[in-house]
């Protein structure tokens, strides 16, 4: 399985209820529940190369290449995820920190 998009950091499949996901190890950056563990490995490997977008804070999806990233808090736990494919960087304490985690890709 290919690293982190995010920090280069060593991926692991794992299971909640019948669903499937990976996660990083080190950043806990995420893909969102698949049906089978073939597919959540697919989605984390679907990664697209960095694209520039100079004009944005954000850098696009290292997913799916989507630009449109969005934010959400809840109780205090931020998180900045892809509208698109819905991967998400782990909870973070305020949004600066969450849009520096999805920031803190690596260039494949
Ligand atoms: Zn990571
Ligand atoms: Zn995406």
């Amino acid at each position: 399985m290919k690293a982190c998009p995010f920090c280069d950091g060593e991926a692991k499949v794992r299971k909640h209820g019948i669903f499937w996901f990976v996660v990083c190890t080190k950043c806990k950056a995420h893909t969102t529940y698949a049906s089978s563990e073939e597919k959540a490995i697919e989605k984390w490997e679907q990664r697209t190369p960095l694209s520039d977008h100079s004009w944005e804070t954000l850098k696009s999806c290292p997913f799916c290449g989507n630009i449109g990233i969005a934010h959400d808090a809840v109780w205090k736990k931020h998180v900045t995820y892809c509208n698109k494919c819905y991967a998400a960087t782990n909870n973070y304490k305020n949004r600066s920190k969450a849009d520096e985690a999805w920031n803190m890709r690596s260039i494949i």
